[in-house]
Protein backbone atom coordinates (compact mmCIF):
# COMPACT_ATOMS: atom_id res chain seq x y z
CA UNK A 1 0.00 0.00 0.00
CA UNK A 2 1.37 3.62 -0.78
CA UNK A 3 2.28 6.04 1.55
CA UNK A 4 -0.41 8.53 0.08
CA UNK A 5 -3.11 5.81 0.30
CA UNK A 6 -2.47 5.55 4.09
CA UNK A 7 -2.58 8.53 4.63
CA UNK A 8 -6.31 8.73 3.15
CA UNK A 9 -7.53 6.00 5.00
CA UNK A 10 -6.11 7.62 8.45
CA UNK A 11 -8.09 10.81 7.15
CA UNK A 12 -11.19 9.47 6.11
CA UNK A 13 -11.13 7.50 9.02
CA UNK A 14 -10.03 10.14 11.33
CA UNK A 15 -13.05 12.29 11.35
CA UNK A 16 -15.28 10.32 13.70
CA UNK A 17 -15.37 11.63 17.23
CA UNK A 18 -16.21 8.82 19.81
CA UNK A 19 -18.72 11.05 21.77
CA UNK A 20 -21.75 13.91 20.45
CA UNK A 21 -19.86 17.02 19.16
CA UNK A 22 -20.02 19.89 21.47
CA UNK A 23 -21.57 23.12 19.21
CA UNK A 24 -21.24 22.37 15.85
CA UNK A 25 -23.35 23.60 13.36
CA UNK A 26 -24.24 22.65 10.41
CA UNK A 27 -24.51 24.54 6.98
CA UNK A 28 -27.67 22.99 4.87
CA UNK A 29 -28.35 23.97 1.11
CA UNK A 30 -31.79 22.53 2.21
CA UNK A 31 -33.61 20.85 4.96
CA UNK A 32 -36.68 18.72 4.50
CA UNK A 33 -39.75 19.61 6.94
CA UNK A 34 -41.06 15.86 6.83
CA UNK A 35 -44.09 16.80 8.66
CA UNK A 36 -45.46 19.23 6.32
CA UNK A 37 -43.44 17.81 3.14
CA UNK A 38 -41.53 20.87 2.31
CA UNK A 39 -38.05 21.97 1.25
CA UNK A 40 -36.61 24.87 3.06
CA UNK A 41 -33.74 26.33 1.73
CA UNK A 42 -30.35 27.66 3.82
CA UNK A 43 -30.42 26.33 6.64
CA UNK A 44 -28.05 26.39 9.76
CA UNK A 45 -28.40 23.52 12.48
CA UNK A 46 -26.99 24.19 15.61
CA UNK A 47 -26.17 20.71 17.36
CA UNK A 48 -25.15 20.81 21.22
CA UNK A 49 -24.24 16.98 22.49
CA UNK A 50 -26.87 14.42 21.20
CA UNK A 51 -29.20 17.15 20.32
CA UNK A 52 -30.79 19.72 17.79
CA UNK A 53 -30.85 22.79 19.82
CA UNK A 54 -31.51 25.49 16.59
CA UNK A 55 -32.41 25.48 13.53
CA UNK A 56 -32.80 28.65 11.06
CA UNK A 57 -31.28 30.64 8.30
CA UNK A 58 -30.07 33.37 10.11
CA UNK A 59 -28.07 31.19 13.22
CA UNK A 60 -24.69 32.99 13.78
CA UNK A 61 -21.45 31.29 13.85
CA UNK A 62 -19.08 32.14 16.11
CA UNK A 63 -15.33 32.09 14.70
CA UNK A 64 -13.44 28.98 15.38
CA UNK A 65 -16.87 26.79 15.93
CA UNK A 66 -16.98 23.43 13.65
CA UNK A 67 -18.72 23.44 10.53
CA UNK A 68 -20.26 20.69 8.71
CA UNK A 69 -20.88 22.14 4.76
CA UNK A 70 -23.63 20.54 4.09
CA UNK A 71 -24.18 23.50 1.90
CA UNK A 72 -24.52 21.55 -1.54
CA UNK A 73 -26.69 19.00 0.39
CA UNK A 74 -30.28 18.44 1.14
CA UNK A 75 -30.70 17.39 4.79
CA UNK A 76 -33.59 15.35 6.11
CA UNK A 77 -33.96 12.93 9.41
CA UNK A 78 -32.80 9.63 9.69
CA UNK A 79 -34.97 7.06 8.35
CA UNK A 80 -36.49 4.14 10.57
CA UNK A 81 -36.25 0.90 9.48
CA UNK A 82 -38.96 -0.81 11.32
CA UNK A 83 -39.20 -4.47 10.01
CA UNK A 84 -35.25 -6.26 10.52
CA UNK A 85 -33.78 -9.04 11.60
CA UNK A 86 -29.67 -8.34 12.40
CA UNK A 87 -28.32 -12.09 12.90
CA UNK A 88 -30.64 -13.60 10.48
CA UNK A 89 -28.66 -13.83 7.16
CA UNK A 90 -29.50 -16.59 4.53
CA UNK A 91 -27.25 -18.12 2.52
CA UNK A 92 -28.80 -18.55 -1.19
CA UNK A 93 -28.35 -20.88 -2.41
CA UNK A 94 -27.83 -23.10 0.92
CA UNK A 95 -30.64 -22.70 2.31
CA UNK A 96 -33.24 -22.15 -0.89
CA UNK A 97 -34.72 -19.45 0.77
CA UNK A 98 -35.31 -21.86 3.90
CA UNK A 99 -34.53 -19.37 6.99
CA UNK A 100 -34.72 -22.80 8.99
CA UNK A 101 -31.22 -23.96 8.11
CA UNK A 102 -29.80 -20.79 9.34
CA UNK A 103 -31.56 -20.57 12.09
CA UNK A 104 -30.37 -24.40 12.92
CA UNK A 105 -26.85 -24.42 11.37
CA UNK A 106 -25.37 -21.42 12.65
CA UNK A 107 -24.62 -20.78 16.26
CA UNK A 108 -25.62 -17.44 18.19
CA UNK A 109 -22.35 -15.89 17.86
CA UNK A 110 -21.74 -16.26 13.98
CA UNK A 111 -24.64 -14.59 13.87
CA UNK A 112 -24.25 -11.89 16.16
CA UNK A 113 -21.14 -10.93 14.22
CA UNK A 114 -23.19 -10.99 11.08
CA UNK A 115 -25.35 -8.77 13.13
CA UNK A 116 -22.53 -6.28 13.49
CA UNK A 117 -21.79 -5.65 9.87
CA UNK A 118 -25.84 -5.77 8.91
CA UNK A 119 -25.99 -2.66 11.57
CA UNK A 120 -23.62 -1.22 10.21
CA UNK A 121 -24.89 -1.32 7.31
CA UNK A 122 -28.19 -0.02 7.59
CA UNK A 123 -26.37 3.01 9.02
CA UNK A 124 -23.99 3.72 6.63
CA UNK A 125 -27.33 3.67 4.06
CA UNK A 126 -29.55 6.45 6.79
CA UNK A 127 -31.16 4.08 8.49
CA UNK A 128 -30.57 5.67 12.12
CA UNK A 129 -33.59 3.86 13.99
CA UNK A 130 -34.42 0.22 13.54
CA UNK A 131 -36.83 -2.19 14.89
CA UNK A 132 -35.31 -5.98 14.86
CA UNK A 133 -38.36 -7.99 14.62
CA UNK A 134 -36.65 -11.41 16.15
CA UNK A 135 -34.83 -14.33 14.53
CA UNK A 136 -31.61 -13.73 16.51
CA UNK A 137 -31.07 -16.91 18.01
CA UNK A 138 -30.68 -16.35 21.82
CA UNK A 139 -31.59 -12.71 22.30
CA UNK A 140 -28.64 -11.46 20.34
CA UNK A 141 -30.77 -8.75 18.76
CA UNK A 142 -30.48 -7.37 22.65
CA UNK A 143 -26.39 -7.96 22.90
CA UNK A 144 -26.09 -5.50 19.16
CA UNK A 145 -28.77 -2.97 20.89
CA UNK A 146 -26.19 -2.67 23.75
CA UNK A 147 -23.18 -2.81 21.80
CA UNK A 148 -24.51 -0.37 19.66
CA UNK A 149 -24.98 2.02 22.85
CA UNK A 150 -22.14 0.99 24.44
CA UNK A 151 -20.07 2.35 21.62
CA UNK A 152 -18.57 -1.11 20.68
CA UNK A 153 -19.98 -1.03 17.09
CA UNK A 154 -21.65 1.70 15.32
CA UNK A 155 -25.64 0.92 14.11
CA UNK A 156 -28.67 2.41 14.95
CA UNK A 157 -30.46 3.13 17.95
CA UNK A 158 -32.21 -0.18 18.34
CA UNK A 159 -35.56 -1.81 19.48
CA UNK A 160 -35.64 -6.07 20.04
CA UNK A 161 -38.34 -8.26 20.40
CA UNK A 162 -35.88 -10.96 21.82
CA UNK A 163 -37.73 -14.53 20.86
CA UNK A 164 -40.87 -14.53 18.90
CA UNK A 165 -43.54 -16.19 20.61
CA UNK A 166 -45.40 -18.59 18.33
CA UNK A 167 -47.83 -21.70 18.67
CA UNK A 168 -45.97 -24.89 18.91
CA UNK A 169 -43.43 -25.13 16.43
CA UNK A 170 -42.68 -21.30 15.85
CA UNK A 171 -42.23 -20.96 12.11
CA UNK A 172 -40.55 -24.20 10.87
CA UNK A 173 -42.03 -27.35 9.70
CA UNK A 174 -40.40 -29.82 12.82
CA UNK A 175 -40.46 -33.25 12.48
CA UNK A 176 -41.53 -35.32 15.78
CA UNK A 177 -38.06 -36.80 16.69
CA UNK A 178 -36.95 -32.97 16.81
CA UNK A 179 -38.85 -30.54 18.56
CA UNK A 180 -36.38 -29.19 20.08
CA UNK A 181 -35.31 -27.72 16.69
CA UNK A 182 -37.80 -24.35 17.60
CA UNK A 183 -35.07 -23.37 19.98
CA UNK A 184 -33.75 -20.95 21.18
CA UNK A 185 -35.72 -18.73 17.94
CA UNK A 186 -39.05 -19.19 19.29
CA UNK A 187 -40.71 -19.53 22.77
CA UNK A 188 -43.66 -21.43 21.77
CA UNK A 189 -46.86 -20.70 23.51
CA UNK A 190 -50.25 -22.21 22.84
CA UNK A 191 -51.98 -21.63 25.89
CA UNK A 192 -52.96 -18.10 27.83
CA UNK A 193 -50.27 -19.08 30.77
CA UNK A 194 -47.37 -19.81 28.24
CA UNK A 195 -48.43 -16.87 26.35
CA UNK A 196 -47.59 -14.55 29.41
CA UNK A 197 -44.71 -16.84 30.56
CA UNK A 198 -42.90 -16.11 27.25
CA UNK A 199 -43.91 -12.27 27.30
CA UNK A 200 -42.58 -12.26 31.42
CA UNK A 201 -39.30 -14.13 29.87
CA UNK A 202 -38.49 -11.77 27.11
CA UNK A 203 -39.70 -8.74 29.38
CA UNK A 204 -37.23 -10.20 31.82
CA UNK A 205 -34.05 -10.31 29.20
CA UNK A 206 -34.96 -6.74 28.34
CA UNK A 207 -37.07 -6.66 25.08
CA UNK A 208 -38.45 -3.41 23.95
CA UNK A 209 -41.58 -4.55 22.18
CA UNK A 210 -43.10 -8.47 21.67
CA UNK A 211 -43.92 -10.67 18.18
CA UNK A 212 -46.40 -13.10 18.00
CA UNK A 213 -46.54 -15.38 15.07
CA UNK A 214 -49.79 -15.53 14.55
CA UNK A 215 -51.38 -17.82 11.83
CA UNK A 216 -48.22 -19.97 9.80
CA UNK A 217 -50.11 -23.21 10.75
CA UNK A 218 -53.57 -24.68 10.66
CA UNK A 219 -53.99 -23.62 14.25
CA UNK A 220 -53.44 -20.17 14.20
CA UNK A 221 -54.33 -17.78 17.29
CA UNK A 222 -57.92 -16.53 17.85
CA UNK A 223 -59.07 -12.89 18.48
CA UNK A 224 -59.00 -14.19 22.60
CA UNK A 225 -55.46 -15.42 22.18
CA UNK A 226 -54.27 -11.66 20.89
CA UNK A 227 -56.41 -9.93 23.24
CA UNK A 228 -54.60 -12.02 26.09
CA UNK A 229 -51.31 -10.98 24.58
CA UNK A 230 -52.32 -7.25 24.22
CA UNK A 231 -53.45 -7.12 27.40
CA UNK A 232 -50.38 -8.73 28.85
CA UNK A 233 -47.91 -6.07 26.73
CA UNK A 234 -50.11 -3.12 28.17
CA UNK A 235 -49.91 -3.64 31.66
CA UNK A 236 -46.18 -3.98 30.84
CA UNK A 237 -46.03 -0.85 28.95
CA UNK A 238 -44.25 -2.24 25.82
CA UNK A 239 -46.02 -3.08 22.52
CA UNK A 240 -47.15 -5.75 20.58
CA UNK A 241 -46.47 -6.43 16.63
CA UNK A 242 -48.06 -9.31 15.13
CA UNK A 243 -46.88 -11.50 12.14
CA UNK A 244 -50.33 -11.91 9.96
CA UNK A 245 -49.68 -13.83 6.69
CA UNK A 246 -53.75 -15.06 6.62
CA UNK A 247 -56.69 -12.92 5.80
CA UNK A 248 -58.48 -14.17 9.22
CA UNK A 249 -55.05 -13.70 11.30
CA UNK A 250 -55.32 -10.16 10.19
CA UNK A 251 -59.04 -9.78 11.37
CA UNK A 252 -58.06 -11.95 14.72
CA UNK A 253 -55.00 -9.07 15.48
CA UNK A 254 -56.71 -5.96 14.75
CA UNK A 255 -60.13 -7.27 16.63
CA UNK A 256 -57.61 -7.41 19.44
CA UNK A 257 -56.03 -4.07 18.58
CA UNK A 258 -52.47 -5.07 18.39
CA UNK A 259 -50.08 -2.29 17.80
CA UNK A 260 -48.44 -3.41 14.34
CA UNK A 261 -49.52 -6.38 11.58
CA UNK A 262 -46.25 -7.43 10.09
CA UNK A 263 -46.56 -8.16 6.52
CA UNK A 264 -50.48 -8.59 6.18
CA UNK A 265 -50.76 -9.33 2.50
CA UNK A 266 -54.73 -9.87 2.69
CA UNK A 267 -56.39 -7.29 4.00
CA UNK A 268 -59.66 -5.85 2.70
CA UNK A 269 -61.52 -2.26 2.80
CA UNK A 270 -63.44 -3.24 6.36
CA UNK A 271 -59.86 -3.95 7.75
CA UNK A 272 -58.32 -0.86 6.74
CA UNK A 273 -61.39 1.01 8.26
CA UNK A 274 -60.86 -0.87 11.79
CA UNK A 275 -56.59 -0.03 11.26
CA UNK A 276 -57.64 3.36 10.55
CA UNK A 277 -60.14 3.51 13.63
CA UNK A 278 -57.64 1.91 16.05
CA UNK A 279 -54.01 3.61 14.51
CA UNK A 280 -52.80 0.21 13.91
CA UNK A 281 -49.94 0.22 11.77
CA UNK A 282 -49.41 -1.56 9.03
CA UNK A 283 -45.48 -2.68 7.93
CA UNK A 284 -46.05 -4.23 5.01
CA UNK A 285 -42.36 -5.73 4.01
CA UNK A 286 -43.17 -5.82 0.57
CA UNK A 287 -40.41 -7.58 -1.10
CA UNK A 288 -39.76 -6.53 -5.04
CA UNK A 289 -40.44 -9.09 -7.71
CA UNK A 290 -36.57 -10.47 -7.47
CA UNK A 291 -36.77 -11.77 -4.34
CA UNK A 292 -38.58 -14.38 -5.24
CA UNK A 293 -36.52 -17.33 -4.16
CA UNK A 294 -37.98 -16.70 -1.18
CA UNK A 295 -40.94 -16.91 -0.95
CA UNK A 296 -42.11 -18.42 -4.53
CA UNK A 297 -39.52 -20.74 -4.65
CA UNK A 298 -37.66 -19.72 -6.92
CA UNK A 299 -40.60 -19.14 -9.70
CA UNK A 300 -40.56 -15.94 -11.15
CA UNK A 301 -43.97 -15.75 -12.30
CA UNK A 302 -45.55 -16.47 -8.91
CA UNK A 303 -42.94 -13.85 -7.62
CA UNK A 304 -44.84 -11.20 -9.57
CA UNK A 305 -48.19 -12.49 -9.20
CA UNK A 306 -47.19 -11.84 -5.49
CA UNK A 307 -45.89 -8.39 -5.93
CA UNK A 308 -48.74 -7.29 -8.06
CA UNK A 309 -50.82 -8.56 -4.97
CA UNK A 310 -48.82 -7.07 -2.38
CA UNK A 311 -48.43 -3.58 -4.07
CA UNK A 312 -52.11 -3.55 -4.39
CA UNK A 313 -53.00 -3.95 -1.53
CA UNK A 314 -50.55 -1.45 -0.45
CA UNK A 315 -52.05 1.18 -2.62
CA UNK A 316 -55.47 0.22 -1.43
CA UNK A 317 -54.16 0.75 2.60
CA UNK A 318 -52.56 4.00 1.69
CA UNK A 319 -55.63 5.46 0.08
CA UNK A 320 -57.99 4.58 2.50
CA UNK A 321 -55.48 6.36 4.94
CA UNK A 322 -53.71 3.80 7.55
CA UNK A 323 -50.63 4.37 9.34
CA UNK A 324 -48.11 2.95 7.44
CA UNK A 325 -44.00 2.51 8.67
CA UNK A 326 -41.15 1.20 6.36
CA UNK A 327 -40.20 -2.30 7.31
CA UNK A 328 -38.17 -4.37 4.48
CA UNK A 329 -37.31 -7.33 5.86
CA UNK A 330 -34.25 -8.23 4.46
CA UNK A 331 -32.84 -11.39 5.72
CA UNK A 332 -31.15 -12.75 2.61
CA UNK A 333 -27.51 -12.39 1.75
CA UNK A 334 -27.64 -11.63 -2.23
CA UNK A 335 -25.10 -10.77 -4.38
CA UNK A 336 -24.22 -7.22 -5.18
CA UNK A 337 -26.41 -6.05 -1.87
CA UNK A 338 -25.35 -4.76 1.41
CA UNK A 339 -28.12 -5.22 4.32
CA UNK A 340 -28.58 -1.02 4.03
CA UNK A 341 -28.15 -0.89 -0.07
CA UNK A 342 -31.06 -3.97 -0.20
CA UNK A 343 -33.32 -2.38 2.17
CA UNK A 344 -33.06 1.19 0.77
CA UNK A 345 -34.11 -0.72 -2.59
CA UNK A 346 -37.36 -1.34 -1.25
CA UNK A 347 -38.67 2.13 -1.93
CA UNK A 348 -39.09 0.85 -5.15
CA UNK A 349 -42.27 -1.02 -3.66
CA UNK A 350 -43.94 1.76 -2.30
CA UNK A 351 -43.39 4.39 -5.03
CA UNK A 352 -45.35 1.32 -7.87
CA UNK A 353 -48.01 1.61 -5.06
CA UNK A 354 -48.52 4.67 -6.24
CA UNK A 355 -47.39 6.42 -2.84
CA UNK A 356 -45.99 10.29 -3.11
CA UNK A 357 -42.19 11.16 -2.45
CA UNK A 358 -44.20 13.19 0.99
CA UNK A 359 -45.63 10.21 1.93
CA UNK A 360 -42.68 8.21 1.27
CA UNK A 361 -40.73 10.47 3.03
CA UNK A 362 -43.28 10.43 6.44
CA UNK A 363 -43.35 6.58 6.43
CA UNK A 364 -39.60 6.45 6.30
CA UNK A 365 -39.25 9.13 9.34
CA UNK A 366 -41.98 10.12 11.50
CA UNK A 367 -44.34 7.56 11.08
CA UNK A 368 -41.48 4.96 11.78
CA UNK A 369 -40.49 6.47 15.15
CA UNK A 370 -44.11 7.11 16.60
CA UNK A 371 -44.47 3.56 15.86
CA UNK A 372 -41.33 2.46 17.92
CA UNK A 373 -43.15 5.78 20.79
CA UNK A 374 -39.61 7.78 19.83
CA UNK A 375 -41.63 10.51 18.52
CA UNK A 376 -40.58 12.81 21.23
CA UNK A 377 -36.87 12.14 20.59
CA UNK A 378 -36.80 11.21 16.52
CA UNK A 379 -38.39 11.95 13.00
CA UNK A 380 -38.14 15.43 11.82
CA UNK A 381 -35.02 17.70 12.24
CA UNK A 382 -36.89 20.23 15.56
CA UNK A 383 -34.92 21.83 17.69
CA UNK A 384 -34.96 19.33 21.04
CA UNK A 385 -34.66 16.03 18.97
CA UNK A 386 -31.88 14.11 18.57
CA UNK A 387 -29.23 15.03 15.91
CA UNK A 388 -29.87 11.98 14.24
CA UNK A 389 -29.50 13.34 10.22
CA UNK A 390 -28.69 12.30 6.60
CA UNK A 391 -27.80 14.38 3.72
CA UNK A 392 -28.52 13.54 0.22
CA UNK A 393 -27.55 14.84 -3.25
CA UNK A 394 -30.77 16.48 -4.50
CA UNK A 395 -34.58 16.87 -3.50
CA UNK A 396 -35.73 13.72 -2.12
CA UNK A 397 -39.08 15.29 -2.93
CA UNK A 398 -38.96 15.69 -6.06
CA UNK A 399 -36.34 12.54 -6.65
CA UNK A 400 -37.11 10.04 -3.62
CA UNK A 401 -34.44 7.57 -5.56
CA UNK A 402 -31.69 10.03 -4.46
CA UNK A 403 -32.25 8.52 -0.91
CA UNK A 404 -30.15 5.38 -2.08
CA UNK A 405 -27.01 7.51 -2.23
CA UNK A 406 -26.99 9.06 1.10
CA UNK A 407 -23.64 10.94 1.81
CA UNK A 408 -23.81 12.10 4.85
CA UNK A 409 -24.86 10.05 8.52
CA UNK A 410 -25.29 11.61 11.77
CA UNK A 411 -26.72 9.99 14.78
CA UNK A 412 -26.82 11.44 18.32
CA UNK A 413 -24.76 14.28 17.28
CA UNK A 414 -21.85 11.54 15.75
CA UNK A 415 -20.81 12.33 12.58
CA UNK A 416 -20.41 8.47 11.10
CA UNK A 417 -20.83 9.42 7.52
CA UNK A 418 -18.89 12.52 5.44
CA UNK A 419 -18.72 12.71 1.72
CA UNK A 420 -19.74 9.18 1.09
CA UNK A 421 -17.30 7.65 3.30
CA UNK A 422 -18.26 5.58 6.04
CA UNK A 423 -16.11 5.86 9.19
CA UNK A 424 -15.69 4.36 12.96
CA UNK A 425 -13.23 4.50 15.49
CA UNK A 426 -13.82 2.77 19.14
CA UNK A 427 -13.80 5.38 21.80
CA UNK A 428 -10.84 4.67 24.88
CA UNK A 429 -12.88 5.09 27.57
CA UNK A 430 -16.67 3.80 28.36
CA UNK A 431 -18.96 3.45 31.25
CA UNK A 432 -21.10 0.49 31.52
CA UNK A 433 -24.33 -0.45 33.46
ZN1 LIG B 1 -39.52 -10.52 9.37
Amino acid sequence: MNRVLVLALVLNFAFVIASPAQDTYIRAGGVIDVEVGQLIENQIIRIDGERIVAIGPNISIPAGADVIDLSDSVVMPGMVEAHTHLALSTQQPRDFGRFFFTNVIETTAYRAIQGVTNARSLLEHGFTSIRDLGNNGNYADLDLKRSIAEGWIPGPDMQGVGRIIAPFGGQFKLQPEHPELSEPEYLTADTHDEMRKAIHQNLHYGTDLIKIVVDDYRYIYSAEDIAYAVEQTKRAGVKLAAHVATAQGAKNAIAAGVNSLEHAWALDADDFRAMKEKGIFLVGTDFPPDQAGYFAGYDTALARIQYDQRIDRLKRGYNAGIDIAFGADVTDQMDDFTRGSRTISFIDSYLDAGISPADLLRILTVNGARLMGWEEDKGTVSTGKHADLIAVSGNPLDDPLVLKTVSFVMKRGVVYKRDGVFGWSVPLTRTYD
